[in-house]
Formats: structure tokens, sequence, C-alpha cells
């Protein structure tokens, strides 16, 4: 496979790189994101942007950040890295500030470190140098930075209604190996509803505690769909409320949260199905219930509110899709090595892209086991590797592979 710029020019270029990719990403750990206050953070992004000569910079109605550098007539690329991070938690637990960005012996630490600035920062990198090198890439690159990816993948749902580009690459952590999927989650309320009553004559009432029993143990025997290369699926139940706040009065209605992680087969309206069914067979005492995908209300630094269902859905491209056997070649090229493929074992943003048409890969540094812990970090040297990665994508004719895939 032969790049416009040969793997040791990609090299040497990341390599030359070095210092500003790790302040950037410094930068970025020292700007807290939570989900729906990202403007910040959007503000640092734009800026480095247009200091690294974009084409275009702009946002949208939710605060979804995106740069362009323009190519020619081939496809367009999305690189897609989310703004956002889950919150730090007990500060006192970590060894380092989460929002210090303080680099010891070449290793970044902080909240978002894999999940995912460090990422995001090469990306923001990547096709910046390509123009950089005088190399115009066969298709424009976008560089697409959703907010709230946390709460649901607000942001790249949205996005990808109005960005069309002809594929995309997901920069959540992989340790640098190529990603062709994940499974789905799925957040559900299974409601009950009875009769509430005194608890000194809980035999004139219904209580919905009981229809809850049977469902439990029935879904702890329910069989799950079994794959080799995602390992199945399984559900664990999270979260019960209830209509009642008195400890003698027996409740009107429970909730139960269930938290479904899916394999690509299984669907949403499959997984309800199934829970709807069960729970049919568990009610007692003439209770009735109903199941539902969870929803909340979530509000965006720009001030839309949406109500937005917790689904991440699942997503897998074939190990010999031609978009996989494309990006397996130009990484292995650029990295001289063979770069192995594999699926993520948690949901991205790629599962929105995807549900809209839009093929998605997987392609990342860090370790992301490390994501949401408060050992959070990366190596820079694993970020250099990756930008090395992401200038190849770029620079990749994908026109090809994704005729073959049609
Ligand atoms: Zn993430």
């Amino acid at each position: 496979m032969t790049f416009p710029l040969s793997p040791e020019k990609i090299s040497q270029l990341a390599k030359d790189y070095q210092p500003e990719l790790t302040a950037f990403a410094q930068q970025l750990i020292q700007t807290p994101s939570l989900p729906g206050n990202e403007q910040k953070i959007a503000a640092a992004v734009q800026a480095k942007m247009h200091a690294l000569g974009y084409d275009d910079v702009f946002t949208d109605s939710y605060g979804n950040v995106f740069g362009v550098i323009k190519g020619g007539a081939g496809a367009s690329l999305m690189f897609n890295g989310h703004l956002d991070h889950v919150d730090p938690g007990d500060v006192s637990g970590w060894a380092y500030d989460p929002f210090g960005g303080e680099v010891t012996n070449g290793i970044l630490w902080g909240r978002g470190a894999v999940d995912m600035k460090g990422p995001l920062a090469c990306m923001v990198f990547a096709p910046a140098l390509v123009r950089a090198a005088g190399v115009v890439p066969p298709g424009d690159i976008f560089v697409a930075a959703p907010v709230m990816e946390e709460t649901g993948g607000i942001g790249s749902t949205f996005l990808a209604t109005h960005l069309r580009t002809d594929m995309a690459i997901v920069g959540e952590p992989s340790h640098n190996t190529l990603r062709r999927g994940h499974r789905g989650r799925v957040e559900l309320w299974v409601t009950i509803t009875g009769k509430s009553i005194h608890a000194s004559v809980p035999h004139l009432g219904i209580n919905p505690h009981f229809s809850l029993a049977v469902f439990l143990q029935k879904l702890r025997q329910l069989p799950m769909a079994d794959d080799v290369t995602f390992g199945g699926s399984n559900v664990a139940p999270t979260l019960i409320t209830t209509d009642q706040v008195s400890p003698n009065v027996t409740p009107g209605e429970i909730r139960l949260t269930l938290d479904w992680r899916n394999i690509p087969p299984e669907s949403p309206a499959e997984i309800v199905a199934k829970v709807e069914s069960l729970l049919a067979e568990s009610l007692l005492d003439g209770a009735s219930g109903s199941v539902a995908l969870a929803t909340r209300p979530f509000t965006t630094y720009t001030g839309i509110t949406i109500e937005q269902s917790a689904v991440f859905p699942s997503f897998e491209l074939a190990e010999n899709h031609p978009l996989v056997r494309q990006a397996h070649q130009t990484l292995s090229a650029a990295l001289m090595a063979d770069v192995p493929v594999d699926v993520w074992q948690f949901a991205t943003d790629g599962g929105h892209l995807m549900a809209a048409g839009i093929p998605t890969l997987g392609f990342g540094p860090g370790d992301e086991t490390l994501a949401h812990t408060n050992r959070e970090h990366i190596a820079i040297a694993d970020m250099v590797t990756a930008l090395r990665g992401y200038i190849a994508l770029a620079l990749t004719d994908w026109a090809s592979a994704l005729h073959a895939a049609k």
C-alpha cells in the first residue's frame, strides 16, 4: 500500500508535533466538560482548528464542533471524538488532579486522558498535518467533536442528521488496534402497578413487590443471545423506585431499571418484547405491568432540551468487510506492524453513526479499561502512534472499498 507520504515521513511528522500535541491534550484535560457544560472546551477546540489552518470551523445548534480540511473529489471521512467526560467522582481517590493534565515519565494523567481527550487531540492534529506536509487528501476530512456522548450519544445522534460523510472513524481508546463493532446498551423501565393500602391490611391492596420478585427470578433464568465475537448479551437489574415514601404504606406502583447489553443482531424492539412476555408471566394478584425504554430530558450547553432514550445501538462490520480490510491494510502499512482487528466491550457513538447509515470503524490510543476510572492516563507515545494512524487514514482513498461494500 502506498501513501502520498511514506510511513517513515508520517512517523517523522507525528514525532515533530509531539510537544504541540501533548500541550493540546493537556489543555483539553484542564478544561472540565461534563455533559451539557462543554462550551469552554468547544471554544478551545475551535481555536485550535483555526490555528492549525482548517478550511472551515463551525458548530451546530447542539454545540457540536466541526473542522474541515478540504480534499479532492473522493470519499469524505469523519473523525469523531466526543468533548464530554464522566464525573471524576471523589477527587481524593485520584493520585493526580483529574483536571491537572500532569505529565510524568511520558504519561499524561487526568479525566478524559483516554476517554477521550487524548484521542481527540490526535484527531484534531491529523488532517492539519496532512495539509502542513503539502498533501491534498483524496476527499474532504471532517473532524467532529460532539457533545453529550456520555448521556446517550445526544450530540452524534443529531450531527448524523446533517453531516453525511461517506464513512467515519470513532477514536475511543483501542490500544491503537482496529475495532469493527460493539454491543449495544438499552436501558429499560419495568413498571408494575398494583393498589396501595395501609400496611396493616395488606390483603386489601395489591402489592406489586410480589410480582417483581417473580419477575426477577424469571429474569435470572432467561436464556440470553450468545455470540462468539461479542460474548453474548447480558442484563442487570439496577434501580428500584416506588411511588411511596412511608414505610407503613404498600406501594401502588414500583419501577425497576434494567441495563441490557445486546449483541448486534438483537434489536431494542426485540428486547422490549422479550421483557414484556416475561413480565406478563410474572404478574400476581391482579397487578398490571408495562415495559418501556427509559427516557430522560437533557439540555445542551446551547440551551436545547431533548427527551432522549438511553439506547446505544450495537454495530458490526464483518471481519472481511471491504472497509475493515482497507483500514487494516492502511494502519498496518503506516504503523509498520500487523494491526489486530477486534471489537469493543463498551458502546460508543459509532452505533449512532452506523444507525444513521454512515459506515464506521474504531481506532484510538490508550487503554480502554482505564476509561471512567480514577487511574485514567495515556502514554504520549501511544498518542503519537495514533496520530500516525489517523494521518494514514486521512490519506487513504476509500472509494474502491466503499464501492465494493455496496
Ligand atoms: Zn468515550
